[in-house]
């Protein structure tokens, strides 16, 4: 980043580390701070910080939360013996705003992948059993991804807990093959949890 003076280098140089940023927007974006009141620059960084400092993983379902538990662990109001099992607190946001399901969640963190290293012992699965040993759930929906990785790990989940009783489904496939949860539409992701199937 030698072409910048230094303060606006590193602006550039944090802003192309966010995801999807290539150089051109991060120098855009870099330039939009700039001209920024500094109340509003304030405003930015507090946020960031702010978000980072106060934002945690619940440690009932591992959802993002500022509070603990949840909100949602915490709505008794809420069917509390079924639990959509999802990869990350995106497709959790995804699912609420599909205002249908109003069980409870299970966040894993990722999904499992052999090729990328990453085992059952790697997602947040322990404290699924955990939950399902000392509460009363009666069905289990795995709302995985619909790609390789996240059938794989509906896969081994669905094995791993139908010896116990509990009854385990997946989502139907009304979510393109290889496609993210979180991208789903509302009809798209309401038509494959009324259209999930007992595994
Ligand atoms: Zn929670």
């Amino acid at each position: 980043m030698k072409q910048y003076p230094r303060p606006l280098g590193r602006l550039v140089n944090e802003l192309s580390k966010m995801p999807g940023i290539g150089g051109k927007t991060a120098q855009r974006l870099a330039f939009h701070i700039l001209s920024l009141s500094d109340e509003e620059a304030k405003a930015l960084a507090f946020a960031i910080t702010d978000a980072k400092e106060n934002m945690k993983y619940c440690s009932v379902c591992g959802n993002l939360t500022d509070q603990e538990p949840c909100a949602i662990c915490r709505d008794k109001a809420r069917r509390q013996d079924i639990i959509c099992v999802v990869e990350s607190p995106k497709d959790v946001m995804a699912m609420e705003r599909m205002k249908e399901f109003d069980g409870l969640y299970h966040v894993l963190h990722g999904a499992i992948s052999p090729m990328d290293g990453v085992g059952p012992e790697d997602i947040n699965l322990k404290q699924l059993i955990l939950r399902l040993q000392n509460t009363d759930v009666q069905e289990l929906i795995l709302a995985t991804n619909p790609n390789i990785e996240g059938e794989a790990t509906a896969m081994y989940i669905a094995r791993l807990i139908k010896p116990s009783g509990i009854k385990v489904s997946r989502i139907a496939n009304g979510i393109p093959v290889g496609g993210d949860l979180e991208y789903a539409d509302e009809v798209t992701l309401l038509k494959a949890m009324e259209g999930r199937r007992e595994l």
